[in-house]
């Protein structure tokens, strides 16, 4: 039996690894639940799963004496596990990522925000091999790479497009949270949901792959279906992809149990649901925020940090009804614009980026609100 560490557990691809976990039988074990502040939720886990720590990152003053709090607490749960899922929202979520490295252990990466703002300062831990890929389109990737022998030549990573995909441009600025959350085929955290329908995702998408897949050039096309989970182009002029109907859970399960074990969950998907697939370019301005924070990534030198601080500003303030979704590609640009560029050689130069970000965007929607 694999124990992993579920750190993020209340979330919602913590909550989809334990459904991995529960169809596993027996191959996958819980060493450790951790989330962020979500107590009720996290104590109904624990009783189902019983690992040996339980840990809360953000106490309410309620937990049981059994239950760990505080960020130190993040060690002790990842300590002893054979596996670390890292599910934790936001740049939060490089710590953790840098204690797996430190202590050698195999990384199931679904924070994509290690690899945004600290790609730099897991360098190490991504050559050795250990960090496998959550997020749906890398994991593609690295399926579709995995005992393959002709050299690849490109990754083309595929976006839905979000929510707002299909509305005049104008109707889409003004859109309302609620609209935006209803992302057509993705079922996903609220944070993660706006930025796909803006396509920061898919831009903090083309840096990760770069940190993933050295060396290969990465595109992107919007593809509304989100049937085809990305492509990768090999020297002989052909393309290998992954087909099926979006489910994280698919992706969670080759992170957890790798290539070499019988999948368990399996999909029941045909051909015949798929009668049309599109691709199409990315329009620059319908989706001003992708070249934007793509372009930050390819500068590095802390703009990613930059781009995500400002981005994590802008979302909460449009999702708690202060700006307008259009505003949010503006709050990126300004922050991006005024932002110094350094060298990232420790955690505190990405912490002081973000911080100098953060500070920078909320000027900035106080301005617009
Ligand atoms: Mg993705």
């Amino acid at each position: 039996m694999k124990r992993v560490a579920i750190l993020g557990s209340t979330g919602s691809v913590g909550r989809q690894a334990l459904d991995v976990v529960r169809c596993s039988e027996g191959l996958l074990g819980v060493h450790s639940l951790v989330c962020f502040g979500n107590l009720d939720r996290l104590l109904q886990q624990a009783m189902e799963f019983r690992p040996e720590v339980t840990a809360i990152l953000s106490p309410t003053g309620r937990e049981p004496g059994w239950v760990s709090t505080g960020p130190a607490s993040i060690r002790e749960a990842v300590e002893g596990a054979d596996l670390v899922l890292n599910a934790i929202s936001g740049s939060a979520g490089l710590d953790a990522s840098l204690l797996c490295q430190e202590l050698g252990l195999q990384l199931a990466l679904a924070n994509k925000e290690s690899l945004v703002v600290g790609g730099e300062l897991l360098h190490a831990h991504l050559t050795s091999g250990s960090v496998i890929p959550v997020d749906s389109e890398h994991s593609t990737i690295h399926r579709c790479m995995a005992g393959e022998g002709i050299r690849p030549l490109g990754i083309t990573l595929t976006a839905s497009g979000g929510a707002l995909r299909d509305l005049p441009l104008e109707e889409a600025a003004a859109a309302t949270a609620e609209v935006v959350l209803r992302h057509p085929t993705w079922s996903m955290g609220a944070r993660i949901t706006v930025d796909s329908a803006s396509l920061v995702n898919k831009a903090f998408e083309v840096i990760e792959a770069r940190w993933l897949f050295p060396g290969i050039p990465v595109s992107t096309v919007v593809h509304p279906q989100s049937v085809v989970h990305s492509l990768l182009r090999l020297a002989d002029g052909s393309f290998k992809a992954i087909l099926g109907t979006p489910d994280m859970r698919i992706p969670i399960q080759y992170a957890l149990l790798g290539r070499k074990t019988e999948p368990l969950l399996v999909a029941e998907d045909s051909p015949l649901d798929w009668p049309k697939l599109d691709f199409l370019q990315v329009d620059p301005d319908r989706f001003p925020a992708f070249a934007l924070v793509c372009e930050a990534g390819e500068r590095g030198e802390g703009l990613p940090s930059a781009a995500n601080g400002a981005d994590e500003v802008a979302v909460e303030a449009f999702l708690g009804g202060r700006i307008l979704f259009g505003a949010i590609p503006l709050v990126i640009e300004r922050v991006l614009d005024d932002f110094r560029p350094r060298t990232i050689r420790e955690p505190a130069d990405v912490f002081e980026a973000d911080r100098e970000a953060r500070l920078k965007a909320r000027a900035i929607v106080e301005d617009l609100a």
